[in-house]
């Protein structure tokens, strides 16, 4: 027997309504990239996503069509979140720190058919332009006024001018809530980076699921800024929690820096924020050189790299902001763990809070997790033992964009996340190790195995390896080991040469080791784990 209740389709512009129904006069404030700060309110960001929703209709965008974007946290790509997803079309978002071939790959991949670009982005675009066929027109988020005066891409125009042509007299249709609505590449990994394509019923589950005051926790009394950015995993979802909880939302556009973010956050009154350690690393380090005092931040989340636990203890007595370190991926929209405490964990002593808090947290719920050996039988919540993590769940990926190759399921339909954790009695999961290989640098995948391969094409390099090593300010960093060839020589400083202009700046390895040998496993692949041991305390400048 079937439940007798409505069964009205989950859809993302139903939150765009909402905020704009019944939190209409609350604010979205953002940087605008091409100078000074926009601010109007749920209202008008609604009224604007339905002049763009017609705008897309007119140009022939159709369900199921990529739109990319290559664009800050403002309020224009806001828009573009409810506006493309609304009728149907799928909102790409493009990380604009990919190296070009990558994100050339990823445009012809996705075969976006318009693709919108901050200002800051069009020397970039302009190179893409030639080499993306797929994409008929090129949209600059901004006035008319900032087009450049000659351009050979097609289609160009401005979006204010796009969108002034249209009413706001339009009624956001209704469709079946598992039409895919964003898509996001992951990267960094050996292959090619493979599509993650959400859909609305995923997306409004893990808005809810992220708002629950365990989780990430959202509130009409909040103010949000998320640092992280709408390229990545959709900023962890706080673009629609927020209008979904009618929490004021301040977008800093491309004003990353910590001055910047202060500024904004001091103005607006800022409650909660959230992004990748090296934000907070620097921020932190911004907040003590002029003994600066938050006046309203009081809660931030730290995810996609493990948080130091000095970093949480330093927000907690500097700056009385409790961080909460959250762990998720591109493939669980993100969001799959939080650490908040539990009632029982309120009375231990003020250490050992600390190392619960330090872990990646527990389940949300919408996502189950457990822990598997080599076996794939499932390891004990003791804290000690540690296997493959694997989730599920509405919002955890089933299968890859056209990918040839199969999912990460198994073949009882768990994803694997190839991290390695451990998860205690209070059901605490704690990654100990990935069994990836890539590094992760301020929030974003370095691949080893690419700049080995770079490596290795130097005349005197006979091999190399390329391991993660701690940063301070980048959680890690890229440590080049190299064996040289018999009888022939290059110097650290040519070594690294090597690599510029080949990989984007931020891949290129801070330092390099010369070695005799490097530790092989028995069926002669590199052997990480040693040469993580070996090179434990190495500290790069
Ligand atoms: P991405 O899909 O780029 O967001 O990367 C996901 C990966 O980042 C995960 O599989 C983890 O290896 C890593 N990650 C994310 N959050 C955390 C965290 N809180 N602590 C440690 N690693 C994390």
């Amino acid at each position: 027997m079937l439940g007798l209740m409505m069964a009205e389709p989950l859809r993302v512009a139903t939150i765009i309504e909402h905020a704009a129904k019944w939190h209409a006069t609350t604010e979205i404030v953002s940087r605008r990239p091409e100078g000074g700060i926009h601010r109007y309110t749920y209202a008008e960001a609604n009224r604007r996503s339905k002049q763009l929703a017609q705008a897309l209709l007119k140009l022939g965008v159709a369900n199921g069509d990529r739109v990319g974007t290559l664009a800050w946290n403002t309020h224009r790509h806001f828009e573009l979140y409810f506006g493309v997803a609304g009728i149907g079309a799928v909102c790409h978002t493009i990380n604009p720190r990919l190296f070009p071939e990558q994100l050339v790959y990823i445009i012809n991949h996705a075969e976006d058919r318009l693709l919108f670009f901050d200002l800051t982005f069009l020397p970039l675009v302009e190179r893409l332009a030639p080499v993306c066929p797929t994409v008929e027109k090129w949209v600059l988020l901004a006035g008319p006024e900032h087009l450049p005066a000659r351009s050979e891409m097609p289609g160009l125009c401005s979006y204010e001018d796009l969108l002034s042509a249209e009413t706001t007299g339009y009624e956001w249709p209704s469709f079946d809530e598992n039409t895919a609505c964003s898509l996001c590449y992951t990267s960094g990994t050996t292959d090619q980076p493979k599509g993650v394509l959400y859909s609305h019923r995923s997306t409004v589950l893990h808005a809810l699921g992220i708002s629950l005051p365990d989780s990430l926790g959202c509130s009409a009394l909040d103010v949000i800024m998320p640092v992280v950015p709408m390229f990545h995993v959709n900023a962890w979802g706080l673009p629609y929690a927020a209008p979904l909880a009618g929490a004021k939302l301040v977008l800093p556009g491309a004003g990353m820096d910590s001055a910047s973010l202060y500024e904004l956050m001091e103005n607006e009154g800022v409650t909660f924020s959230a992004g990748v350690p090296t934000i907070w690393l620097a921020l932190l380090q911004f907040m003590r050189e002029g003994q600066r005092r938050f006046r309203t931040l009081r809660r931030t989340v730290v995810g996609g790299s493990s948080c130091p636990p000095a970093l949480m203890k330093a927000f907690v007595d500097e700056l009385s902001v409790t961080i909460t370190h959250a762990w998720g991926m591109t493939e669980t929209s993100p969001l799959g763990t939080a650490g908040r405490l539990k009632a029982n964990q309120l009375e231990l002593p003020a250490s050992e809070k600390a190392s619960v808090l330090a872990k990646q947290g527990r389940a949300v719920f919408g996502v189950d997790m457990k822990i598997v050996g080599d076996d794939g039988q499932e390891l004990p919540h003791d804290g000690e033992a540690f296997g493959d993590l694997l989730v599920r769940g509405p919002w955890v990926v089933r299968e890859y964009f056209r990918s040839p190759t199969p999912g990460e399921l198994t073949a009882d339909g768990w994803f694997r996340t190839g991290d390695v954790a451990t998860i205690d009695p209070d059901g605490f999961m704690q990654i100990t190790d990935r069994s990836k290989d890539v590094i992760k640098s301020g929030g974003e995948w370095i691949s080893s195995i690419d700049l080995e391969n770079l490596a290795v094409a130097h005349p005197a390099v006979a091999e190399a390896a390329v391991i993660g090593v701690p940063s301070a300010k980048w959680s890690e960093r890229p440590l080049l080991l190299v064996v040289r060839r018999p009888g022939l020589d290059v110097s650290a400083e040519e070594m690294l040469a090597f690599f510029r202009g080949k990989v984007a700046k931020f891949w290129e390895p801070d330092a390099v080791e010369f070695v005799d040998a490097l530790p092989h496993t028995a069926t002669g692949k590199l052997l990480k784990t040693q040469l993580r041991k070996d090179f434990a305390g190495y500290s790069v400048a």
